[in-house]
C-alpha cells in the first residue's frame, strides 16, 4: 500500500486519538448506569418490569409506529416478524444475498426457503427494477397468491434490508409487494435513525425487525424489536415471544408452541438510556462522514459511500467502495495491521454451504460488490 494509505491510517488514528481504533464501540454515560442500577436495586432484572414497557413505548414513538415488541435479539425479532406475517413451512422468501446471516437464518427457522435477489449499487439493497422483471418472468399469481413456476412453491414475503443504515428504494418495493401479492417485512436491523422520504425505516412493511446488538447504533447488550402498525399482529407477536401463555393470575396454560424471546428488564433499562441519545448519535455519525471525506483526500482509488437519493441515513457503518484496481484483502490487511480496524462486507448468502442450493436470480452486482466493500471505524465522536 502506498504513502496515501499510510497517511489515511495515521489521520484516522489521530481523529480518534488512539493507536488502535475499533470498528464500532457502544457509548455509555451516567444515564445507563442510573437506569441499570435502578433495576438491580429494585430486583426487577428479568422478564417483567417497567423498563420493558417504557422501552417499547419510547421506541414505537421514535420510529413512528403503533407498536414495538422488545425481544432478546434482532434474529428473534425477524423470526417472529416473518411468522406473524404469515410465512409458513415450504414458502419462499425474497431477500438480498448481500446481507448478514441472520436474515437467511430467520427464514430457515420458519422452515421456509430464502430466495436471493440482487442489489443496486447505489443503495446496496434490493434492486426493485431487476426484481420486477425477474418476478414477471419466473412467477405467476394463482388464487391471489404468488407462486414460483420453477419450484412450485408459494412466494410469501419480500424482505429488504437497509445495508449499513442506508434506506432501499421503499416506494418501489411497497408497490412491488402490492403488485405481486407479497407481504413486506423490513430487516431494519441496521437502520434505527434512518429515514426514507422523511419517514422512518422499519415503518413501511407489515411487520419489521430491528437489532440492538452491541455493535449496532444503540445497544441493549443484546436485543431486538418487532415494529408494526398492526395492533393485532403486535399482540400476537408479544404473546408468541412470551411463551404463548394464556393470561391468568396463577395458572400456566399455553395454547400454542411459543418462544421465550422476551427482552429482560435490565436490557430494556440500557435501551431507554441509549434511545435518549439517538438524535445526538445520528448527528455525530453524519459528521463523521464529512470528516472521512476530508481524510480521504488524495486517495483516488476509493470512494466513501454516501446516502442514496431519498435516504437520510444513520451512517451506522462507514463504507469504502474500492476501485477494481485495488485488492480488497491487501487493503484489509494493511488497515488492520495499522490499528485501524476494518472489515469486509459479508460473504453473500448464496455462497454459503447451507444456502447455496436455494433459488437465486442473477447476482452480478452482489458478486461485484462483495470484493469491493470495506467498513472502517464508525464509533460516533462526542463533542461535535
Ligand atoms: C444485526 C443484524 C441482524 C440481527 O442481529 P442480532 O445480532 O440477532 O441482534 C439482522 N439482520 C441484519 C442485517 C443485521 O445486521
Amino acid at each position: 500500500m502506498n504513502k496515501q494509505w499510510m497517511q489515511f491510517a495515521e489521520r484516522v488514528k489521530a481523529m480518534y486519538g488512539n493507536d488502535f481504533v475499533p470498528l464500532h464501540e457502544p457509548t455509555f454515560d451516567k444515564k445507563e448506569v442510573e437506569y441499570v442500577t435502578d433495576c438491580i436495586k429494585t430486583g426487577w432484572v428479568s422478564s417483567v418490569g417497567e423498563y420493558v414497557t417504557r422501552f417499547e413505548e419510547d421506541l414505537a414513538k421514535f420510529v413512528g409506529v403503533k407498536r414495538a415488541v422488545a425481544v432478546v435479539n434482532g434474529t428473534a425479532a425477524l423470526h417472529i416478524a416473518l411468522k406473524v406475517a404469515g410465512v409458513e413451512a415450504e414458502d419462499e422468501v425474497l431477500m438480498p444475498s448481500l446481507t448478514f446471516i441472520a436474515t437467511a437464518n430467520a427464514v430457515s427457522y420458519c422452515q421456509a426457503v430464502p430466495h436471493f435477489i440482487d442489489v443496486h449499487e447505489d443503495t446496496l439493497g434490493i434492486d426493485p427494477f431487476k426484481l420486477d422483471a425477474y418476478l414477471s418472468d419466473i412467477s405467476e399469481i394463482r388464487d391471489g397468491e404468488l407462486f414460483n413456476k420453477q419450484t412450485n412453491r408459494r412466494i410469501k414475503a419480500l424482505v429488504p434490508m437497509h445495508t449499513f443504515g442506508h434506506a432501499v428504494q421503499l416506494d418501489e418495493l411497497v408497490a412491488l409487494a402490492e403488485k405481486f401479492h407479497l407481504v413486506l417485512v423490513e430487516d431494519a436491523a441496521e437502520s434505527l435513525g434512518t429515514y426514507y422520504k422523511g419517514k422512518h425505516t422499519g415503518s413501511f412493511g407489515k411487520v419489521n425487525a430491528i437489532s440492538f446488538n452491541g455493535n449496532k447504533i444503540i445497544t441493549t447488550g443484546g436485543g431486538g424489536a418487532i415494529l408494526t402498525n398492526d395492533v393485532a399482529l403486535a399482540d400476537y407477536a408479544k404473546y408468541l415471544t412470551t411463551t404463548a401463555k394464556v393470561p391468568h393470575k396463577w395458572e400456566y396454560v399455553h395454547d400454542e408452541i411459543g418462544y421465550n424471546y422476551r427482552m429482560p428488564n435490565i436490557n430494556a433499562a440500557l435501551g431507554c438510556a441509549q434511545l435518549e441519545k439517538m438524535p445526538a448519535f445520528i448527528e455525530q455519525k453524519q459528521q463523521l462522514t464529512v470528516k472521512y471525506e476530508k481524510l480521504l483526500e488524495g486517495l483516488d482509488e476509493v470512494r466513501l459511500f454516501q446516502q442514496p437519493k431519498h435516504s437520510e441515513s444513520n451512517y451506522w457503518l462507514q463504507t469504502l467502495v474500492l476501485d477494481e484496481s485495488l485488492n480488497r484483502d491487501d487493503v484489509l490487511a494493511f488497515l488492520n495491521e495499522q490499528g485501524v480496524m476494518s472489515r469486509p462486507i459479508w460473504q453473500p448468502m448464496h455462497e454459503l454451504e447451507m444456502y447455496k442450493e436455494c433459488p437465486a436470480m442473477n447476482l452480478e452486482i452482489t458478486n461485484m460488490l462483495k470484493l469491493r466493500i470495506v467498513n472502517i471505524p464508525s464509533t460516533p465522536i462526542e463533542g461535535d
